[in-house]
Order: structure tokens, then sequence, then C-alpha cells
């Protein structure tokens, strides 16, 4: 997919519907919007493509019905909220699905069905077999089980992890806004809405709330963050406004609305498994001289460039590679553990068999097992 026309030939398609375009501020479902999703989804269904619903919220509907005025604080009644708002909103899309001869499946999905390779298999053979059988899933994340310190937590993110997981070729992106914009025009002169993405630049980040903060859940670094997973995954993404008429049928006919992220060069599996997917361990800090070299010659990480090791990771586990400035330059699975760096970090690779009393491999992390530019 180089072009909007291309849009016209995709075949599988994820789309992600936030909280604040479903829900209205009374914590009501917004039904007409749930009605046309419905209905444009089900027709690019009768068309032939496999198509995937990501649907937030649960928890907004939850809150209402179980009488709160406002998102409770603590977990147990956010999970409570999560368990009777996933209900509802299945029960409403069953409903609406079905007026047009489509039928809907349930999948929940939690961080751990991503990094762990066995889950995240079943659950792409369960997505590929709903698909073959012609039903559209619905998908959220289950927000009854994953406490917070293990949520993906936002479902920009878990809807680009859905389209890696069974190779989308198009992530469309529905909020309350048209697009991404190079600043807040009633702030910015010119500011306005930038329509094609084929790089995610820093100021780009610094206009969607700094880089490394994040705006929170349905905030602009999420889509960002999507964005970026989908353009690793060969998938365009684009981002459009869910009250917008027709919205994902004008998308998916080529027109030029929202704004499009165009993929980049794929990653392979293995490499977005450790980039997006796996579960991050610790920390592994490196001078300029190895930042360099992993950045700019694509080189695995040796004991001489490391400089702190952070978390008590074993050997097989992902840490986050960080230059001097404490910036996350990469993310890779390390040959050693923890325990181990910190007696040979500084020294020449020659020396960690004298060091360690064994030398199973020369690099720390090898570069086939490591992902810079994230
Ligand atoms: N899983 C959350 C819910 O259903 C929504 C997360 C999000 O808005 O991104 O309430």
């Amino acid at each position: 997919m180089r072009v909007r026309s291309d849009l016209t030939n995709a075949g599988r398609l994820v789309v992600k519907v936030g909280s604040s375009s479903l829900i209205y501020q009374s914590g009501k479902p917004n039904i007409s919007m749930m009605e046309s999703l419905a209905r444009e989804l089900s027709d690019l269904n009768n068309r032939g493509l496999d198509v995937i619903l990501v649907t937030s919220g649960a928890q907004g509907v939850g809150f209402n019905r179980l009488g709160f005025t406002r998102r409770p604080k603590n977990i147990p009644e956010r999970q409570a909220a999560a368990a009777v708002g996933q209900g509802m909103l299945m029960h409403i899309y069953e409903k609406l699905f079905a007026e047009y001869g489509v039928t809907v499946g349930q999948i929940l999905l939690t961080k751990e069905d991503f990094s762990d390779r066995k889950r995240f298999l079943n659950a792409r053979n369960t997505l590929y077999s709903l698909m073959s059988l012609r039903v559209i899933p619905i998908i959220n994340e289950n927000d009854t089980v994953a406490v917070d310190e293990i949520k993906l937590g936002d479902n920009d993110t878990l809807a680009a992890l859905v389209g890696g997981l069974v190779d989308a070729d198009v992530l469309v992106l529905l909020s309350d806004v048209d697009g991404l914009y190079s600043g807040d025009p009633r702030l910015m002169n010119g500011a306005g809405l930038i329509p094609e993405v084929r790089e995610i630049t820093g100021e780009m980040e610094r206009a969607a709330g700094g880089s490394g903060s994040s705006v929170g859940t349905g905030g602009m670094m999420t889509k960002l963050q999507a964005a970026k997973i989908a353009m690793h995954s060969g998938a365009v993404m684009v981002l459009g406004n869910a009250s917008r008429k027709d919205v994902v049928r004008r998308i998916m006919a080529g027109e030029e609305i929202g704004t499009a992220f165009w993929p980049l060069e794929k990653l392979d599996n293995k490499k977005r498994w450790i980039a997006y997917s796996s579960s991050i361990q610790g920390k592994i800090f490196v001078d300029d001289g190895a930042a360099r070299a992993i950045l700019d010659s694509g080189k695995s990480l040796l004991s001489s460039g490391i400089t702190k090791v952070e978390g008590s990771f074993d050997l097989g586990n992902t840490v986050s590679v960080m230059d001097p400035q404490s910036r996350e330059i990469a993310r890779g699975i390390v040959n050693y553990a923890a325990r181990d760096i910190e007696k040979i970090m500084g020294r020449h690779s020659r020396e960690i068999k004298k060091i360690l009393g064994h030398q199973d491999y020369t690099e720390v992390i090898h570069r086939n097992n490591l992902v810079a530019k994230l």
C-alpha cells in the first residue's frame, strides 16, 4: 500500500472505535454510532473483506449502569464496571449486526496474549477461524483480569497489535478528531491536518503531547504509538473521525479523509514481537560509542559498551537499551543474565570467559535479536 487508491484492494481490515465516540457524556451508549458502525462493517464483510472490530467503552457504560457518577478510582470497581459494560456492549452489537445477517464473536485479550508465544498463536488461530466462518470478531482488552501494571492500557495499541497478529492490510482508528494535526490550530498559525504521514517525526510526537509523556487513553500519543506498530507490520493506518458519515466506507474507497500513516519496511515477526509485544524485564545503559554502533551501523551490543544494568532479568529476557541520556534506543533479547552483565560490563568480550568461568556468546545482545529506532 503506497497511495490512497490502494486501499480499494485491501483484504483484511481492523477498525477500532474509542470510548468518546461510543458513549455520551451521560455514560449512556451512543446507539446511532454503534448502528452506523455495524451497518458499514457488515457491508464490508459482505463484500468479502475480513473485518475485525476493536471496541472500547466497556468501563464507561458499566460505570453508568452501576450508578457511579464518575469513573471509580479503585481497580476492583473499575473491573466490575468492565464486566458489566462488556456484556452490555456485546448485547447491543450482537443485536445490530444480526439485523444485517452478520454473526459476531467476542474475544477479550490481555498483554500476555501477545507476549506469550503460545497464547499469541492460539489467539491468532481463533481469529483466523472466526474470519474464515465470515464472523466479525469483536475485541476488547480483558479489563476484568488485567490490573494497571500489566495492562496494554489503551485500545489504540491493542488494535495495532491485533493488526500485526492477523497481518491486516489496513487499520482504521476512529476517534473524535479528524486526524493528526501539526499543532493546535487555535494556538498556532498555519497548523492544520496532516493528510499523509510517511515518517513519524519528533515534532509530531511533541505536538501530540511530548515524547515520553502519555496523555493517557485516547490521546494522540497512543495513536502515534499504534501508527509505529502498524507501519512496521506492513499495514496502512488511517486515523479518522467516527462522527463523519460513512467514514469507514469512504476510507476504504480511497478517499483522502483523515490522516494516513503509510507502511515502512516490514520487520520480521520475531523483531516485531521483541519491539512491541514481549514484556520488558530490565534496562541496559550503554555509552555513546555503543549507541552509535547500534543506531547507525546495526551492530550487536557487546559487553565493552555497557555502563549500567537495571532489573534482575535472566538470559532470554527482553530488555530496553538506553543511551547515556537515558533515552530508549533499542530493545533486544539478552544472552546473559543481569548479574553476569554486571560483572562483564565495560570489559572486552575476550575477558568474559575469565570473569564468568564460561562464555556462551560473544555478544550481550546479538543484532538479530535487537530492534533499534522504535
Ligand atoms: N478497554 C477499555 C474499555 O473498554 C477502553 C480502553 C481505551 O479506551 O482505549 O473501557
